[in-house]
């Protein structure tokens, strides 16, 4: 007996200690047993007994005094016995068995029937012992009962953490930011997480038992057929495919999936079979939702290779297209068309209405042209008012002409800009594929010089490209590189043309003309190399090289001959070098740096120049003419400047271009323009210079209207210093010597 009662201590205490997580080892389980007899006798002989074992008993002498105890604490096992007075064991067993379900009843009866039984174990009784019984069956069958009563809590606590982990698990599954499913081994859904149903729109349900391509956007159906079977085989492949899923209400209802279509990354590993090992039941996997990330990438898409103004294509674009468009054309034997479109006299719009204007126009300009072209042709803007335009797949010229017009007819209607009407025309260029070009590259360049050439003839109008232009673009840039190494090999000369005074009849001045000593060609007029030196900016090189080298050679005769010294220099100079920022002090410190007086210097400037810049001219001038440096209009009468204009400029000379003297035929010849100029000037208080005199017509008739000064091949041509040098000595020295 003492056995098996240390038994059910033991049993117990390990089970409890066992499964009750946390409980301290050394607390003795409380087990608490109610007996229920109405025999006084037989309750406290059960009670002396299981007293022994340290378990607590507690006594009822009746099913009301039972029912009582039960009610107001837990019991683990009531020993019942049937016939009681009052509340009988039957009543009690229908109430313990609906109220209180973690009690267990062992039924201790002397009335053993058959009926009583199996009514008993109907209400889930546990045991019966019949009356009298000996005490070493109730230990035994208390300590049954404990047994599986510790079991019983051992597999209700395994089932609890079953279900809490069932739950954590269940609730990452369904609030995973990413698409959680399951594939049998056909491909039909088996599961799938709750965001799968909020991302794609469709019930749970919806997905349960259909095959994963009815999901999958046509396009992309080939490639997740693709991604799930080598997915199987190699995991890192599947991982980097994409493709578009296909939510519910795409394309029928506004609502939040409207049109919506998602980019996802697939993760996908097989379900293995439990029962085989090299077979699959299916696949599990994840799916991450990369629309976000796909719409980011492709914003970055778009302004790379867009501008932000209109929204056309760019030039890194339009070269790509050109690339495709020459590949279909190859295949077709059509040509391509690159036209280069620069708009006439935006800076205009800019200057006057202000850039945010400017903006607006070239919005708007965009939609217009957008609106003359084919879905095939590209539009792109590749500068501030430069547009590029592709016709991929052309017959001939004549379709590039039909566009033209069209251009041309849309842009007879003015834009309006903030209240203004404006009227746009274009300078348009175009070459061909394959007659003008067979790269990006050289189609762009050729089609800019076509716009170019218009742009020459002024502007607003459409040329194809030539041959000529590019033979003349070869020589511009032959010329422009000679020009460098010319400024670096030193072979650059200064010429002297004499200005003789007609009524002395000797030297007054010297112009400075620039020669090239070319070492193939020989002496190169400046008429083929200034106006390009003047294009690409290096006249600013060339003209202070001029200016520094003619100021030394006059210091070198005035040092040496002292008649010389009343001789003036006149230096021509162009528009840029004045707009350089150090034009003034250059010119001065070169003064000082031969010991020259600024009267000995007469700055020659074109009436074209004059009128260029006004304000940054009238500035420039006034400081160098009170420092005493003299200035002559060139070439006068081949501009439009404005008389009174002129009046406020430190002006001392107005030189006459050649063109007019030219005209003259005889001494009696009344040429009303010259005539003109020489009362101007006189009223104006400047001296006249009659340039280009190389007969004696021509300076008899500017000696009889009362020109006092010529410069012509009649007196001399440009020569060089030295032999400039020894002319004007010796007709000084004669004058002295007079
Ligand atoms: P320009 O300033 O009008 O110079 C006068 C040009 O007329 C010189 O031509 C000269 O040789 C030429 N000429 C003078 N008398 C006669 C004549 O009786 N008959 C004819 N047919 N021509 C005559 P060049 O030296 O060839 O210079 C041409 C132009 O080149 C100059 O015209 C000037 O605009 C420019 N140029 C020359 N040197 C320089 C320079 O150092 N700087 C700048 N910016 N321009 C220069
Ligand atoms: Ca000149
Ligand atoms: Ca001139």
């Amino acid at each position: 007996m003492n056995d098996s009662g240390n038994n059910i201590k033991q049993y117990y205490s390990s089970c409890l200690y066992k499964n009750a997580l946390g409980s301290d080892e050394t607390k003795t389980p409380a087990v608490t047993i109610l007996v229920a007899d109405d025999e006084k006798l037989m309750r406290e002989s059960v009670q002396e007994l299981l007293s022994l074992y340290n378990l607590n008993c507690l006594l009822a002498e009746d099913g009301q005094e039972a029912l009582d105890i039960l009610a107001q604490q837990p019991v683990d096992i009531l020993l019942l016995d049937l016939i009681m007075p009052k509340v009988d064991g039957f009543q009690v067993m229908k109430e313990v068995r609906t109220k209180y379900p973690d009690t267990d009843i062992i039924i201790t009866s002397g009335e053993a029937t058959f009926k009583n039984a199996t009514l008993a174990m109907r209400h889930g009784v546990k045991d019966f012992l019949h009356k009298p019984y000996i005490p070493s069956e109730l230990v035994k069958v208390i300590n049954n009962l404990l047994e599986k009563q510790a079991l019983q809590h051992q597999v209700d606590e395994m089932t609890r953490c079953i279900q809490v982990s069932e739950e954590r698990y269940r609730f990452f599954v369904n609030n995973s930011p990413d698409m959680v499913y399951m594939l049998d081994k056909d491909g039909h859904f088996i599961f799938v997480n709750e965001r799968a149903t909020e991302l794609l729109g469709y019930e749970h349900d919806e997905f349960i038992g259909r095959h994963y391509s009815e999901f999958i956007h046509k396009e992309d159906v080939e490639k997740a057929h693709f991604a799930f079977s080598t997915s199987l085989s190699n995991l890192d492949i599947a991982q980097k495919i994409e493709f578009k899923m296909k939510a519910k209400y795409e394309g029928t209802e506004p609502c939040c999936f409207e049109s919506r279509s998602i980019a996802v990354k697939l993760n996908a590993s097989e379900i293995p079979d439990r029962n085989s090992n090299n077979n699959h039941v299916g696949i599990y996997g994840v799916a991450r939702d990369v629309t976000e990330q796909k719409r980011l990438d492709e914003l970055i898409y778009f302004q790379l290779y867009h501008d932000a103004l209109t929204n056309l294509p760019n030039r890194i674009l339009f070269r790509d297209r050109i690339n495709f468009a020459i590949t279909q054309a190859n295949r077709s034997a059509r040509k391509v068309a690159i036209m280069f479109l620069d708009m006439d006299r935006f800076k205009i719009v800019n200057d006057s209405l202000g850039h945010i204007a400017g903006d607006k126009l070239l919005q708007k300009i965009s939609k217009r042209l957008l609106t003359c072209i084919r879905d095939s042709d590209t539009l792109a803007r590749v500068g501030g008012d430069e547009f590029n335009l592709m016709l991929p797949d052309i017959r001939n010229r004549e379709d590039v002409i039909n566009l033209i017009n069209k251009i041309t007819l849309m842009l007879e209607q003015p834009f309006n800009i903030e209240g203004n009407d404006v009227y746009v025309t274009f300078s348009i260029g175009t070459a061909l594929y394959p007659d003008d070009g067979t790269s990006s590259e050289t189609l762009i360049k050729h089609a800019d010089m076509a716009m170019y050439n218009i742009k020459g003839k002024g502007k607003n109008g459409h040329e194809f490209f030539s041959d000529h232009m590019q033979l003349l673009l070869q020589q511009h840039l032959s010329i422009e590189n000679g020009i460098r190494l010319a400024i670096q090999e030193d072979q650059f000369e200064v010429y002297f043309q004499p200005q003789y005074n007609t009524k002395l009849e000797i030297i007054s001045g010297v112009e400075a003309l620039i020669r090239w000593n070319h070492p193939e060609k020989g002496l190169v007029s400046p008429n083929d190399f200034i106006p390009l030196a003047e294009e690409t900016g290096l006249i600013n090189d060339i003209g202070e090289w001029m200016l520094d080298a003619s100021c030394k050679i006059l210091q070198n005769w005035i040092k040496h001959h002292s008649v010389l010294s009343n001789i003036t220099l006149a230096v021509n100079i162009s528009a840029s070098q004045i707009s350089t920022s150090h034009f003034v002090d250059f010119v001065l410190s070169t003064l000082k740096k031969y010991n020259l007086k600024p009267e000995h210097l007469e700055l020659e400037i074109t009436e074209n120049t004059l009128m260029k810049d006004m304000d940054l001219v009238v500035g420039k001038l006034k400081q160098l003419s009170n420092h005493g440096v003299r200035f002559a209009v060139d070439d006068f009468g081949m501009g439009y400047s404005s008389l009174s204009y002129l009046q406020t400029l430190p002006l001392n000379n107005l030189k006459i271009d050649r063109s007019f003297i030219s005209t003259i035929q005889s001494v009696n010849d009344k040429n009303s323009i010259i005539t003109a100029i020489v009362a101007m000037a006189k009223e104006l208080g400047m001296n006249i210079v009659a340039e280009g005199v190389e007969n004696e017509v021509q300076i008899n008739y500017v000696k009889s209207i009362g020109c006092p000064t010529v410069q012509g091949y009649w007196y001399g041509r440009p020569m060089p210093a030295e032999q400039l040098q020894v002319i004007a000595l010796q007709q000084l020295n004669e004058l002295n010597y007079a």
